[in-house]
């Protein structure tokens, strides 16, 4: 199947062809000709899966059938996406496929001045990316009216309801249009990103990229037993594999994650940080360095991890496991992207014992254990109450994590060769 086998026009096909593509992805098969044909979808796709471009090139060729100049702040689209880099991403996307397309498209999101945004609105917008908060508030100022939306597309609506933006939502559905065409993507479908969709969708066409939760079958995935304590000597150890070219790192805490790059920074590991306490302009470099190659190690918390768009990350590494099972997927879906072979490692402490039984059950699969000289057998044995979190408030227990300032530092004399067994 080619692109043009989906009646994708030729500015776009060439668009395509420049960027080295030949042929639509699996989702990208099934999500274009119904869009193409007006119809309402709800796809689950993980990013990695060229969603991204399943409703970016049906968007931009039905915009361009349209010759109406774009007006002061009424969009035509509009794509709403959880987080800055996401919605960015997103963004730059619609400027490479419409490259050879004459339309006009903006990004907002907040954490930055809204002076510029305003100016790009004011000059007439084709298509509006943006981040909830942010629409809202140039919504309230009269910057924006949702009156004109054709094309209306929420991504990542699971990470949207987990991040509490479901009133945000509500709100901006309200100023839309009675009659439009919406696009809903979810990297997973909970009950409540169900029944979110359902009453929002007219009639929708249901597509699935890979089989809901299944995790991406190109990523090699391992879990590592270990104690809290050794967790840092235990990563060191991994990062001097000369194989680890390109990891990203997740912690539970903005704070763990600080520390973490401040620690590996000590130790001659060139690694920063990427949480929402990060400044946009900080978060933009740390991307860039990352993408760039000057950044080995890129440390985040879950929130800012989404959106990362980078090819070539080697490892996935959970340095801590995520209290949601879903983020799993999300985190590891960063490594083997378009069908590069990747590996998600997986730290596991007593504590989060349970957590990793929620993952396996959740994604229908057992992960290899991988040993290695920091092996804990306590933690890979735990139950009951040694397998969760050590307060009745597990919530803030996990919150707070352990202090990684008690981790042993080890300077570079110290280090030593790190054998780790392959099964
Ligand atoms: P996404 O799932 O939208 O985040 O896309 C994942 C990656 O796949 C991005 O780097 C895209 O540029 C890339 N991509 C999208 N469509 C294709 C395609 N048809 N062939 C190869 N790569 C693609």
């Amino acid at each position: 199947m080619s692109f043009g086998n989906l009646n994708i026009i030729d500015p776009l096909c060439r668009a395509l062809a420049e960027e080295g593509y030949t042929a639509p992805t699996p989702i990208q098969n099934l999500a274009i000709p119904p869009l193409l044909n007006g119809r309402d979808l709800m796809g689950i796709a993980q990013t990695g899966t060229g969603k991204t471009a399943a409703f970016v090139l049906p968007i931009l060729q039905k915009i361009s059938e349209d010759s109406r100049p774009a007006k002061p702040g009424v969009p035509r689209a509009l794509v709403l996406a959880p987080t800055r880099e996401l919605a960015a991403q997103i963004d730059q996307s619609f400027a490479t496929y419409g490259q050879f397309l004459r339309f006009r498209h903006t990004v907002i999101f907040g954490g930055v001045h809204q002076g510029s945004q305003v100016r790009m609105l004011s000059r007439g917008v084709d298509v509006l990316v943006a981040t909830p908060g942010r629409l809202l508030d140039l919504m309230n100022q009269g910057y924006i009216m949702l009156k004109g939306v054709d094309f209306f597309v929420l991504d990542e609506i699971d990470r949207m309801l987990d991040m509490g933006f479901v009133k945000d939502m509500r709100k901006i559905v309200a100023a839309l249009p009675a009659k439009h065409q919406s696009l809903f993507f979810s990297a997973t479908m909970s009950r409540e990103t169900g029944e979110f969709a359902e009453k929002l969708l007219c009639d929708p066409v249901k597509v699935e990229a890979a089989p809901q939760a299944s995790t991406l079958e190109c990523i090699e995935q391992k879990v590592f037993f270990v104690d809290q304590n050794n967790k840092y000597s235990l990563l060191e150890g991994l990062l001097q594999k000369e194989e680890v070219e390109r990891a990203l790192i997740f912690t539970r805490t903005k704070h763990r994650a600080d520390k973490l790059a401040e620690m590996l920074s000590k130790n001659h590991i060139n690694a920063d940080a990427i949480h929402g306490n990060k400044s946009q302009n900080q978060r933009t470099k740390a991307m860039h360095d990352f993408k760039s190659g000057r950044l080995r190690v890129l440390v985040a918390t879950d929130i800012a991890a989404r959106g990362i768009d980078v090819n070539d990350i080697s490892h996935v590494i959970n340095f801590d496991l995520p209290n949601e099972p879903e983020s799993y997927v999300h985190r590891i879906g960063r490594t083997g992207r378009a069908g590069a072979a990747g590996k998600a490692y997986s730290f596991c402490a007593a504590e989060e014992r349970n957590i990793l039984r929620s993952i396996e059950r959740l994604t229908r699969a057992e992960i290899g254990i991988m040993p290695h000289q920091y092996h804990s057998e306590s933690a890979k044995t735990a139950v009951g109450a040694a397998a969760e979190p050590a307060t009745p408030n597990r919530h803030r227990t996990m919150q707070r994590g352990p202090r990684l300032e008690s981790y042993p530092r080890s300077g570079p004399s110290s280090r030593k060769p790190y054998p780790v067994r392959r099964h």
